[in-house]
């Protein structure tokens, strides 16, 4: 039977509620948690170069802010609606709260097709954006960041146009910015690292040895590549990567930067040389000890689960296993490094950059690596020791150990 397609809002909340109900923390927790504090829809008028008008639809949801100031990244794309933007605030609040790091979450939107607009006009939507949220947004209250199809650039024009408006450089406004306006070294990595950090310490605790192990990568794009490449670094071999378009598969291992050398001029991993293509399903379910998705949510589900044949899968995607799958897999005893701590380094590293930008005093790259693997595995670690101990799935553990800090937070702040 299919699976029922849930609202992410509804799978967040659900969670949530889990979470609460397994800590048996007081009813008034889930209360506060089950919706956002505050949501703001903004109309963004913007010139279009034929000299025309057209509004956007613009989002920003702060989910709860017990932990610090809000933080999360801003999407552009077309079919963004306020019930996905609110999902998404939630999710920040616990992948925060499971690294340890002071803030909440938070996510904006922009309901746009970048890929159709020029240049000039993604610049005026952007500033647009900005100076329609600007009353909620700040350093101390809660920093963007960039999310699917924002970048650097993006981020950059933000953080000018909020700086014009409180007459000084404003830095620490937004994170993902280039390096020469206050962005940090490391970033662009960081999610990937933060993940291979997440299964090295994985592979510790169940005996497997990463050099010459198998590893699978679905979507080879930013994360994916990264990680294959760290992978093959401790001495994995990475068989099998693919794309939107196709697969590069070969049982001898393949080199990752030449893979990445070879997408970059021919737009995918497909008819990489020595390789031959397979289905996506093929991919996920490949004889292999490490499997990481990087690609899109739902994309281990009840179809394919029972087929993973992975020791461990580390989830660089955001929701890349659906709730049923994420039974199937544990009954077949795969270790599943969940999303809100195995891509967790992505807003770790923001959360450095914000550092930086605050104290105006930046970090060697060498630096925000040891920073962000002390606090990956630590986290992974108090993940791992909950899982054991409450014999709980691990992203059942990774959920309550960030209720439970975000709860702790609200209890000692007099909200509940
Ligand atoms: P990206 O656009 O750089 O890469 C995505 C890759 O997935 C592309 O290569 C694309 O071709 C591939 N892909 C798309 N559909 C596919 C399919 N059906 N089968 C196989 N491959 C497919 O994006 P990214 O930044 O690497 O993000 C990937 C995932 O990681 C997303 O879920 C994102 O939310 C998550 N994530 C990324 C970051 C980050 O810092 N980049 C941080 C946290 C989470």
């Amino acid at each position: 039977m299919a699976e029922k397609t849930l609202n992410p809002f509804e799978i967040v909340q659900k969670q949530v509620f889990d979470a609460c109900q397994a800590l048996g923390t007081d009813p008034a927790v889930y209360e506060i948690l089950k919706e956002p504090q505050r949501t703001l829809e903004v109309s963004i008028p913007v010139r279009m170069d034929d000299g025309s008008i057209k509004s956007f639809l613009g989002y920003r949801a702060q989910h709860n802010d017990a932990l610090g100031p809000t933080k999360g990244g801003i999407r552009f794309h077309p079919n963004v609606y306020m019930d996905e933007v609110k999902a998404l605030a939630m999710w920040m609040t616990f992948k925060c709260a499971v690294l340890g790091l002071p803030y909440g979450g938070a996510k904006g939107a922009v309901k746009c097709d970048p890929k159709s607009m020029s240049q000039g006009e993604i610049e005026r939507l952007s500033r647009g954006y900005m100076r329609a949220i600007s009353q909620i947004v700040g350093p101390e209250k809660d920093i963007p960041a960039p999310d699917v199809y924002t970048n650097p650039q993006i981020m950059a024009w933000m953080a000018d146009e909020f700086s014009k408006m409180r007459e000084k450089n404003v830095f620490g406004i937004i994170t993902g910015k280039p390096l020469i306006m206050g962005g940090s070294a490391g970033r662009n990595s960081a999610t990937a690292r933060g993940c291979v950090f997440t299964i090295v310490q994985a592979a510790k605790r169940l005996g497997i040895d990463l050099n010459g192990a198998r590893v699978v990568v679905q979507g080879f794009g930013n994360a994916g590549s990264f990680a294959a490449e760290l992978m093959a670094q401790l001495g994995s071999k990475i068989i099998a990567v693919n794309d939107s378009k196709g697969a590069a598969v070969n049982p001898k291992g393949l080199d990752p930067k030449a893979v990445k050398e070879f997408k970059a001029k021919t737009g995918t991993v497909k008819g990489f040389p020595g390789s031959c293509d397979a289905s996506n399903d093929e991919v996920l379910t490949m004889d292999c000890e490490i499997l990481i998705p990087a690609a899109l949510e739902n994309q281990i589900t009840s179809q394919n689960a029972a087929q993973v044949k992975a020791k461990i899968i580390g989830e660089a995607a955001n929701g890349p296993t659906t709730p049923e799958a994420d039974e199937i897999l544990a009954k077949n005893g795969v270790l599943v490094i969940p999303d809100i701590l195995a891509n967790a380094g992505g807003v770790t590293v923001s959360y450095f950059e914000w550092v930086q930008n605050l104290q105006n005093f930046y970090w060697t790259e060498e630096e925000v690596n040891s920073r962000l693997e002390r606090m990956m595995v630590a986290a992974f670690d108090a993940v791992y020791d909950m899982h054991v101990e409450k014999k709980v799935k691990m992203r059942d553990a990774a959920y309550m150990r960030a209720v439970a800090r975000v709860a702790e937070a609200m209890k000692v702040r007099g909200w509940l």
